[in-house]
């Protein structure tokens, strides 16, 4: 038998209604904030991420899905949203249109990672960008928007994490600082750690191993060398958050795992999720546009993980397809009759189903039952009976007054 590759799966479509519950609330929420639809290719030239994610992250390091096209050209299965978003942005002049420029998007996305509950090799994301403005308005007003979506969709149990991680200047001067402070501590720092130094001194407070947690209490935070603009930037975002009465946490060690960000990172996780309780986060990325030679913009966004908000989500709404009518044929020739009755009932706006299987009545009837189907009209040799599954009443009918009928019978319920 041959199966979805490890780190795959199928959206049933037993899922398919919370999936689509989620779309529609994403929808709602960003289209109701001025956020558009965009969606760009499932591939792209390998050094949109290379350069737009950066070098020396864990995705383009190990993760990518990185495949020759046969013509000497490299390209990548999308790991993430941002930057091909970008790569859109600046291809079709967008900086032409009133800024900010707003766009969401719902895709999947790949990483070669080792599969658990929760992380998967091809995953989907709801994303939202807001590019061309560096207010600190569009900051607090993406996160509130992802709490709202967090909420609409009743994910349990939480958290939101967040800082700021100043200008590439800041960076840089605190990146100096921190490398010193590694290199002090160098004995003391597990080899993982110790090795990644100079390529990416951050991630040593992302460190499970207790010496080194422990060297990392003591270590500088970035938080506290923020350039004056930065912290105003930062303390104006809070202002705004603390306002719309959104809780958080001040992480100072909250390092993404994309290099690009500037000033703002967030990220909200669900106790309701295991090891990998990361729902959805994101931040500033001012210098984005400058890395994939577009000119100097700044931008804003964040990305979300359909399947860790279905799996932290509580009860949700789900409403099943409503079936109006369900074409059932009493005798082996009327194929046709029944065939054009269902598509009369499509043409006048009513959900419609025909008998498909070659079942006995009863088993029709039976089936429509099962469907829930609120008429079913009895196809004969002499007419049609249609039948109102809900009351039990029974009409015999003309074809031609079958549609009709159940039309009224819509408009008096
Ligand atoms: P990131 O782009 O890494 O910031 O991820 C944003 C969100 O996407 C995370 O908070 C997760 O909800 C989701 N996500 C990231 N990687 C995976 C994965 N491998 N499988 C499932 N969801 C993921």
């Amino acid at each position: 038998m041959i199966q979805a590759p490890k780190g795959t799966f199928d959206v049933l479509p037993d899922d398919a209604g919370r999936r689509e519950l989620l779309e529609r609330n994403a929808r709602r929420i960003l289209q109701g904030a001025g956020y558009q639809r965009i969606e760009t290719p499932t591939f792209e030239a390998t050094e949109l991420f290379a350069r737009g994610v950066g070098e020396a992250t864990d995705i383009v390091q190990k993760e990518m899905y990185t495949f020759d096209d046969g013509g000497g050209r490299s390209l990548t299965l999308r790991p993430e949203g941002t930057a091909p978003v970008c790569r859109a942005y600046i291809e079709h002049g967008m900086h032409k249109l009133p800024q900010p420029v707003k766009l969401w998007y719902l895709s999947s996305f790949f990483r070669a990672e080792a599969p658990q509950r929760g992380r998967y090799r091809q995953f989907w994301q709801v994303g939202a960008e807001a590019i061309g403005s560096a207010a600190p308005e569009v900051d607090a007003e993406l996160i509130v928007l992802l709490a709202e979506l967090l909420e609409a969709m009743s994910v349990k149990g939480t958290q939101l994490s967040l800082a700021s991680l100043g200008t590439p200047e800041t960076r840089a001067e605190y990146r100096d600082e921190l490398t010193a402070y590694l290199r002090d501590h160098e004995r003391q720092l597990s080899a993982d750690v110790r090795n990644r130094i100079d390529m990416n001194p951050m991630r040593a407070f992302d460190s499970s191993d207790p010496s080194t947690r422990e060297v990392m209490k003591g270590a500088p935070k970035l938080l506290d060398r923020l350039s004056s603009e930065d912290a105003e930037h930062f303390a104006q975002v809070r202002l705004l958050l603390d306002d719309a009465g959104i809780a958080y946490d001040l992480d100072p060690t909250l390092v993404r795992g994309l290099d690009y960000y500037t000033r703002t990172v967030f990220e909200f996780s669900s106790d309701a999720l295991g090891a990998q309780s990361g729902v959805g986060g994101g931040g500033r990325y001012d210098r984005l546009m400058e890395l994939l030679d577009g000119p100097p913009t700044p931008g804003c966004g964040w990305a979300a993980g359909i399947e860790r908000i279905l799996l932290s989500a509580g009860e949700l709404p789900v409403q099943a397809d409503v079936v109006d009518l369900f074409v059932a044929l009493a005798g082996a020739d009327l194929g046709r009759t029944g065939f054009s009755l269902a598509g009369d009932a499509r043409r006048a706006g009513l959900n419609a189903q025909l008998e498909l299987a070659g079942r006995s009545l009863r088993g029709q009837l039976k089936h429509a039952d099962r469907i829930r189907a609120r008429y079913v009209a009895i196809v004969g040799e002499e007419g049609t009976s249609l039948k109102n599954m809900e009351s039990g009443d029974q009409l015999e009918l003309s074809p031609n007054e079958v549609i009709p009928t159940i039309l009224r019978g819509s408009r008096l319920s």
